[in-house]
């Protein structure tokens, strides 16, 4: 399939005129969209609810559309959790999904309300010593280990996961908190990511939901939800097949009323923790050519770097991109599209084909709405770039400004920064 931009090459010149590339872009029309797709095939569960993994795109604009549609948050850290509080998501609208976690985060995290996630059995001991004593609900993260294996070869590794506890474990954790007064349980695991399957949910479901059966015939928990977490993946390539929302959606269903709803547990609630799915294609960095370089390979340089996107440099991970204007020419030209860094892994693209591109072309880097922005840093002394929302009425609004060397030198508590270079700085 072809993987069109969701805006035109004018609408972006018009917008880099008033903020500078490079920038991420968002798309407004296309986040609702989705958002409704989701709550729609999962209609048939009462309690459903998704919890947007704040990490993906913790921008609190952009997580405030998805309120809209009844999505709380998943929150792994006490900024994450902080984020969540400031848009007005506590109590049962966050969920706390962290691991290795420090005690004050879980006394965070209580004191708003939210649903705790407890990665590790040992954590049970932490959590009653920081709060006095254990939260009436609480969840477990599970991890069968082994490996999660789908029909069309898709497969990730559990038993590699730092995440969740054994079988045995989980066991154990939920007869300690049944013994301890906890009234209400849920189940939580995350086996594989990014999966463009309409498989992995069912069959990670069935895995939960099975376990959920058991856990409760001989624990006697009372188990009010089930959460699939993330992992509901995106075509970053052109040549993969979307997910269809609606049929994930009826084949979670179906194991639902196969398991759950023969044991007589028709009454648990789904969540979903999902980011890339609810935000990936609905973002794109938006950067400029600024360099041509023909050595023992054709480079083209542009103003953004590995700083506005890791995903290439940390995962060899595929971005498709676009050079706006050109969208019909032929791709005969092949290219290494870098940034600036000093790190010969910032490459956007290698050995791609791609149209023949000239200095000041636009390129626009597909799919960066999840784990793009957020995964940023500040190497090389380069600066996290603006992040801005096309709204439904075809404008543009800033909705975090790109930062500045002021940004940058702030934290050198008491070093004069301002009389040496930042003074003459606008
Ligand atoms: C990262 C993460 C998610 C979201 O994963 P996606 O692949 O973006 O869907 C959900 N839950 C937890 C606990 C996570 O760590």
């Amino acid at each position: 399939m072809q993987k069109r931009p969701f805006t035109s090459k004018e609408k972006l010149e018009e917008i880099a005129a008033r903020f500078p590339t490079p920038f991420h872009l968002y798309d407004e029309a296309g986040i609702r969209r989705n958002a409704e797709a989701l709550k729609a095939a999962f209609s048939w569960n009462k309690g459903f609810k998704e919890y947007f993994a704040v990490k993906a795109t913790p921008n609190p604009f952009l997580i405030q559309i998805l309120r809209e549609y009844g999505c709380g948050c998943d929150c792994s850290s006490r900024t994450e959790l902080m984020l969540a509080k400031a848009i007005g998501a506590v109590g049962d609208d966050v969920m706390f999904s962290s691991n290795d976690t420090p005690a004050s985060e879980f006394q965070y995290a209580h004191d708003m309300g939210a649903i705790i996630n407890l990665d590790d059995i040992t954590h049970i001991d932490v959590l009653e010593k920081t709060l006095g004593r254990l939260p009436k609900k609480l969840s477990c993260r599970y991890n069968p280990g082994g490996v999660f294996r789908m029909s069309n070869g898709i497969m990730d590794n559990p038993g590699e996961a730092k995440y969740g506890m054994t079988t045995e474990q989980i066991f154990q954790a939920f007869r300690i908190l049944k013994e301890k007064g906890v009234e209400e349980f849920g189940i939580h695991a995350f086996l594989a990511s990014n999966t463009v399957t309409n498989e992995y949910y069912p069959q990670l479901a069935k895995v939960l939901f099975e376990i959920a059966v058991r856990l409760k015939a001989e624990t006697g928990a009372n188990i009010r939800f089930i959460n699939l977490s993330g992992g509901v993946g995106i075509p970053y390539r052109p040549d993969q097949e979307p997910n269809d929302i609606y049929a994930i959606g009826a084949g979670v269903k179906k194991v639902y009323d196969e398991v759950l709803g023969k044991a007589g547990m028709g009454d648990v609630a789904i969540y979903t923790e999902l980011g890339r799915f609810m935000m990936g294609p609905y973002g794109a960095l938006v950067t400029r050519v600024i360099n041509e370089k023909h050595t023992h390979k054709e480079y083209v340089g542009v103003d953004a770097c590995a700083v506005n996107l890791m995903r290439p440099a940390m995962y060899g991970a595929y971005h498709h991109i676009t050079v706006m204007g050109k969208e019909d020419e032929p791709c005969d030209h092949l290219y290494d599209v870098t940034g600036s860094l000093c790190e010969n892994n910032d490459k956007f693209a290698v050995d791609r084909m791609l149209p023949e591109i000239e200095i000041g072309d636009l390129l626009y880097i597909h799919d960066t709405g999840a784990h793009g922005f957020s995964m940023g840093y500040n190497y090389n002394g380069k600066l996290r770039s603006a992040e801005i929302l096309l709204r439904e009425d075809g404008s543009a609004k800033l909705i975090r400004r790109a930062e500045t060397p002021a940004d940058y030198f702030r934290t050198f508590d008491g070093f004069d920064f301002y009389q040496t270079v930042l003074k003459d700085e606008q």
